[in-house]
């Protein structure tokens, strides 16, 4: 009798002939995610996973916060695995889910029964169960249309399962199984949450990011250090390029027209992060960007920006609301980091009156008072790299 993790994988049970590359890479997540919790050994049957502690000192509560940041996960569970007889389940249902029934009124019995050559069958076990709790619990009533609490026993091929209700998983597909992509990361509230999706799309993640000292602070870099800190909590590891910004915004500022300073900016970081990212065998650039929330953001600023490179650009917050980004940051957890209030490269110059409908003609010719090349090579050079954790 152990106390193990059952997994239902996501989306990736659709994955045809590559579903066993898909599993293979959610089992190595888990494998990372839970590492720091002791060993654990994995066992796949159908789209269910098994997670099973070396022993039994290990803390389950904290794994199953884990589980629950890894992508590729549709729901888990807490689940009691027994030997394969009703004697057991009987006697271990009760003092099982004890804990899980507190505060409890009613609950529904679900029985799933692989094995048909199991003495009872589906409703039988229910009936059982059902019963034993109600004499172990005498405040629960059944309620088979809207349970606070639904018990579930599978019995398998080799052990009975007993748990209550699935936790939500964190969906998406495993990171690593899209490759890779590097996201442009500034402390606002956008590019993080931008980073969280694509991860979850299966992306592993590099990050850049501009950094303007003495204009900004060292505390505007620790910032960011902890958004991604808290971004790879779910992507695991992300290597993070700061790259120095400050002689190419200043050239920007001397030497173009200041409606277009920060289109300008924005293309530099384009061609500054291709060249980090091919490097980093990123297949495509990450943004926050969101349609028109800005004048930088408007359909025609946002093409002058992709002018500016060959590599394809994610933008999965492009037709989201502000509000709908910050309630993924808020359930995230990178919203009370990104408010905190250390300025950005993109704040130190901010144009009065923003082009709100550049042209690209207009742009390159205004770029072409730039030393481009020489200015993107030493800020390649001055690149700091990083590797953060959770
Ligand atoms: P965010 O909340 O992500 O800062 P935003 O709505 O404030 O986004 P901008 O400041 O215009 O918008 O930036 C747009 C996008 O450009 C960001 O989402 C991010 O991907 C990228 N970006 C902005 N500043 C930086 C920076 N200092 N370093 C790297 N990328 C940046
Ligand atoms: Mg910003």
């Amino acid at each position: 009798m152990t106390e193990i993790l059952l997994i239902k994988a996501g989306e990736l049970v659709l994955k045809g002939n590559n579903r066993r590359t898909f599993e293979q890479q959610l089992v190595r997540n888990l494998r990372r995610a839970l590492e720091p919790l002791g060993q654990w050994q994995f066992s796949l049957q159908q789209s269910t996973l098994q997670v099973i502690p070396a022993n039994s000192q290990m803390d389950m509560h904290r794994a199953a916060a884990h589980v629950g940041q890894v992508f590729g996960i549709a729901g888990y569970s807490r689940a009691l695995r027994l030997p394969k007889s009703m004697d057991a389940i009987l006697e271990h249902c009760a003092p099982y889910l004890d804990e899980q029934l507190v505060g409890v009124r009613t609950f529904k019995c679900e029985a799933k029964r692989a094995d048909k050559t199991f003495p009872l069958n589906s409703p039988q076990i229910c009936a059982k169960v059902g019963e034993q709790l109600l004499n172990a619990f005498p405040h629960l009533k059944v309620d088979v249309h809207k349970p606070d609490v639904t018990v579930n026993i599978e019995v398998r091929d080799q052990y009975a399962f007993i748990h209550a209700n699935q936790i939500r998983g964190a969906g998406g597909l495993p990171v690593g199984t899209a490759g890779d992509a590097a996201i442009l990361i500034s402390g606002g509230i956008d590019s993080p949450v931008a980073a969280w999706m694509m991860a979850r799309r299966g992306l592993r993640l590099a990050a850049i990011h501009f950094a303007s000292p003495p204009y900004t602070s060292q505390r505007a870099e620790e910032k960011v250090h902890k958004l991604l800190g808290q971004v790879a909590g779910y992507s695991g590891r992300i290597r993070l390029f700061v790259v120095p910004f400050t002689a190419i915004q200043e050239q920007i500022k001397t030497r173009c027209p200041e409606e277009l300073f920060t289109l300008i900016m924005r293309r530099v970081m384009m061609r500054v992060s291709e060249i980090i990212a091919q490097r980093e065998n990123c297949g495509a650039l990450i943004t926050g960007e969101s349609l028109g929330q800005v004048a930088s953001q408007t359909l025609e600023a946002l093409a002058c920006t992709d002018a500016a490179t060959t590599m394809p650009v994610f933008r999965p917050l492009i037709g989201m609301d502000k509000d709908e980004a910050v309630q993924i940051a808020r359930q995230i957890g990178t919203f009370d980091i990104s408010i905190l209030p250390y300025e950005d490269c993109c704040t130190v110059f901010t144009p009065r009156r923003p082009r709100t409908r550049p042209k690209l003609s207009l742009v390159e010719q205004a770029e072409s008072a730039l030393d481009l090349d020489t200015m993107i090579d030493e800020a390649i050079e001055g690149t700091k790299y990083m590797a953060i954790d959770a």
